[in-house]
């Protein structure tokens, strides 16, 4: 695809971006394209975040149809002009306040879908929980994140960018790190270089809600002995000795730190809490 003409679009629509919004449009053809590929094969498409449109008009050529959620209702009349395709409709919604099992339902019928998005930087760690907690809704995730967001995500056990986010991602999907992107390719540029991301849910990821909790609490005094944490001793209802006998039951040291554990150590110790803790 030829490389859209942001700027010239936006005027001659008379539209000024929102930063609040984390408007950052798209204006390589190329990385446009790459992008789309990475969605394939994807017959249920739900992106995040239209812009211009660029990349959801590639997006109706991949899929069988594809549906977009934007918040921005004053870039609506560009954008009935730009996706014109019969198998697209817009949602003109907060992607945060939409339910997903009902977006799934009215959309997809209930079938799995691809979620594609260069996503709104303000709300990436939002938008991932609400990925997490609609498991297994959807099949596959091609989203373009912050790069340090993405290496976070993706990061080993033990070093300073391992979270309670990396432990969530991992233990929901497998993913992969597909190529980054420079802030030359927006429009305006960003103050950041970006990252294209893919995600599949593990098969055996586990129940959403309350492994969410579980690890959040873990990581809530990162720095502490997991023993000490009060939001782990409150999650669990027990204490320190509690705490201690299950690390060891897990075959984990009683005095180490979460952020030590791998993500296969954290699903073990959470079978063991459901186990003794319910
Ligand atoms: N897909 C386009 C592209 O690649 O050029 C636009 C990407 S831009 C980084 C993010 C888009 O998400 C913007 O169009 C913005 O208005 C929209 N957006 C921001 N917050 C949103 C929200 N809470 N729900 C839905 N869309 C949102």
């Amino acid at each position: 695809m030829n490389d859209p003409d942001v700027r010239a679009l936006l005027a001659r629509h008379g539209l000024t971006l929102s930063k609040n919004l984390g408007q950052n449009f798209l204006r390589s053809g190329a990385v446009l394209e790459q992008i789309a590929s990475a969605a394939r094969p994807a017959e249920r498409i739900l992106e995040i975040g239209a812009g211009i449109g660029s990349l959801t008009v590639l997006l109706c050529r991949e899929a069988g149809q594809v549906v977009t959620v934007e918040i921005d209702r004053s870039l609506e009349p560009l954008l009935r002009q730009e996706v014109t395709a019969e198998n697209h409709r817009f949602l003109w919604s907060d992607i945060l306040k939409c339910s997903w099992p009902e977006l799934a339902e009215t959309c997809f019928g209930g079938k799995p879908f691809t979620v594609v998005g260069n996503l709104p930087y303000y709300i990436t760690t939002d938008i991932l929980m609400a990925l997490f907690r609609s498991l297994p809704l959807w099949e596959q995730a091609v989203l373009m994140v912050q790069k340090e967001v993405a290496d976070r995500l993706f990061a080993a056990p033990g070093g300073k960018d391992y979270r309670a986010a990396s432990v969530l991602l991992q233990s929901f999907c497998s993913g992969e790190l597909l190529f980054d992107v420079p802030p030359g390719c927006f429009f305006p540029p960003p103050h950041v270089t970006s990252t294209v991301l893919r995600l599949r849910p593990r098969p055996d990821a586990p129940e959403p809600e309350p492994y969410i909790r579980f690890v959040q609490a873990c990581f809530a005094a990162r720095r502490k002995q997991l023993a000490a944490s009060p939001a782990l001793r409150l999650l669990l209802q027990t204490d320190k000795e509690g705490i201690s006998a299950l690390l060891r039951e897990a075959g984990l040291p009683a005095d180490a730190r979460g952020e030590t554990f791998s993500p296969g150590d954290f699903r073990r110790l959470y079978n063991l809490a459901q186990k003794n803790f319910g």
